[in-house]
């Protein structure tokens, strides 16, 4: 995971405020925002695991996995006020601070400490100086303000992965209570609880980052359902760049766009009184259904339903009873079709069916069963007993037929011919 052997990251003063700009602006950009990270682990001798940034500003030795006491990093009194906070901190908080008079590499330093708390052991603190160079502190506060204020999250890490930098909304999403997540190799199994999917996505990000380290001038893009700190299943997009040798992440939640273009979409191909689908989601289907038929040489059908005297029902008993006429309709039809069939209110009184793989003699026997459900027994409605029969068209598609509308047509044909004959009964096409 972690590489002990790597190259340091410079202490905190030069690497904050000496960034060498001039050179590569985005790689000086992505040591500006690098910072120390310590994870605390709150035993009765409190022991800390130094971020590489860490290490450098305290000068201690890089361990990949290893922790070491606490009063070794920060001295005999910090860390004493550091645990004691620590401990204090409630569970799961973010941005709690403390301001500490700390043994660091280069000599006495005083250092703020941002604290978030995780379960009942450990403390996630991100390091700052308290002053130094005023107006290149100024700038280096705005620029974290500004990061902190983001609605997206930001992440930044060095060449193994190691976490250099989260911003508040990247906490927010992730700073799981379980565990913390100092190297990015420790995220995945926090975001996908679930192997099978866990490797996918870990596949497709060694792609995605391989094609970021070949092309560093633009973002690279994934996007994934992730279990957040809270639980909760999310929809997050993430977008990789390389910043000279670090690693920038940056993320946000698509979970409300995902969902209301979901909706949107089911919007428009559905019939808003019966659920159906509509006469748009129809055609399209039909189309589909056409190229897929001739593809596979199966057979495809197509049935169209009309209502007998539905003007009389509306007239004698009222538009609303008319309407729930029109739904218990749609809900017996229902019940004699296929999971592969497309039923589709076209609009009126006026239904259609597309039978996949159903040849002429599949497709009339679907035809009287569809007649029996809606027309066999009366439908009550409002106290109301009425009686309802319907006429159906039906048409089976032909090598001939040069799209969905001439099959449609033909059913439709079927459907008048029905009407012509007296009504409540089926005319399915002859076979060519
Ligand atoms: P036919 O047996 O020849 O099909 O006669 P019909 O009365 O069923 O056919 P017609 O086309 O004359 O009348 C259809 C009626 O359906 C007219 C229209 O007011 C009614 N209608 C259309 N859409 C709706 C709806 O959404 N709800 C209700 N309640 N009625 C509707
Ligand atoms: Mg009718
Ligand atoms: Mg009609």
């Amino acid at each position: 995971m972690l590489k002990a052997d790597k190259a340091m990251t410079p202490p905190l003063a030069p690497t904050l405020l000496d960034a060498d700009r001039t050179s590569d602006d985005a790689a000086s950009f992505a040591a500006l925002i690098a910072c120390p990270i310590v994870l605390i682990d709150l035993a009765a001798t409190p022991r800390a695991w130094l971020n590489p940034s860490a290490c450098a500003l305290f000068g201690n030795a890089y361990q990949s996995e290893g922790y070491a006491p606490l009063t070794s990093v920060v001295g005999e009194e910090a860390s004493m006020a550091l645990a004691a906070f620590g401990r204090d901190l409630p569970a799961n908080g973010v941005g709690a601070r403390i301001s500490l008079d700390c043994h660091a590499a280069g000599g006495p330093l005083r250092l703020r400490f941002e604290l978030a708390r995780r379960g009942s052991d450990q403390i996630v603190a991100t390091v700052r100086a308290e002053d130094g160079d005023v107006s290149s502190a100024d700038e280096l506060s705005r620029l974290y303000a500004a990061l902190q204020a983001l609605p997206v999250g930001v992440e930044l890490f060095d060449a193994d992965f190691n976490a250099l930098f989260y911003n508040r909304k990247s906490d927010e999403l992730f700073d799981y209570e379980a565990s913390a997540v100092p190297n990015h190799d420790d995220w995945w199994i926090l975001a996908f609880p679930e192997a099978a999917a866990r490797r996918e996505a870990f596949e497709q990000w060694r792609r995605t980052i391989a094609a970021a380290r070949l092309d560093p001038s633009r973002s690279h893009l994934a996007e994934w359902t992730v279990t957040c700190r809270d639980g909760a299943v999310r929809t997050i997009q993430f977008f990789y760049r390389f910043l000279g040798d670090r690693y920038l992440l940056v993320l946000w939640d698509v979970t409300e766009q995902r969902r209301l273009e979901a909706e949107l979409r089911a919007t428009a191909s559905t019939d808003s009184l019966t659920g159906l689908f509509n006469r748009r989601a129809f055609v399209e289907r039909a189309d589909a259904a056409v190229a897929a038929s001739r593809s596979t040489q199966a057979p495809l059908s197509v049935l169209m339903i009309d209502i007998d005297h539905f003007k009389a029902i509306n007239d004698r008993f009222g538009h609303a009873v008319g309407d729930q006429v029109l739904k218990t309709v749609a809900q017996r039809a229902s019940e004699g079709l296929r999971r592969e069939d497309v039923f589709a209110r076209l609009g009126g009184e006026e239904f259609a069916v597309l039978l996949p793989g159903a040849d002429r003699a599949q497709a009339t026997m679907i035809a009287s069963r569809l007649h029996a459900a809606i027309s066999n027994a009366p439908m009550t409605v409002n106290g109301h007993t009425i009686g309802v029969t319907v006429s159906v068209g039906g048409a089976m598609l032909r090598g001939s037929d040069l799209d969905a509308d001439v099959l449609v047509d033909r059913a439709d044909g079927g459907l008048y011919a029905a009407k012509a004959n007296g009504r409540n009964r089926i005319e399915f096409e002859e076979a060519a």
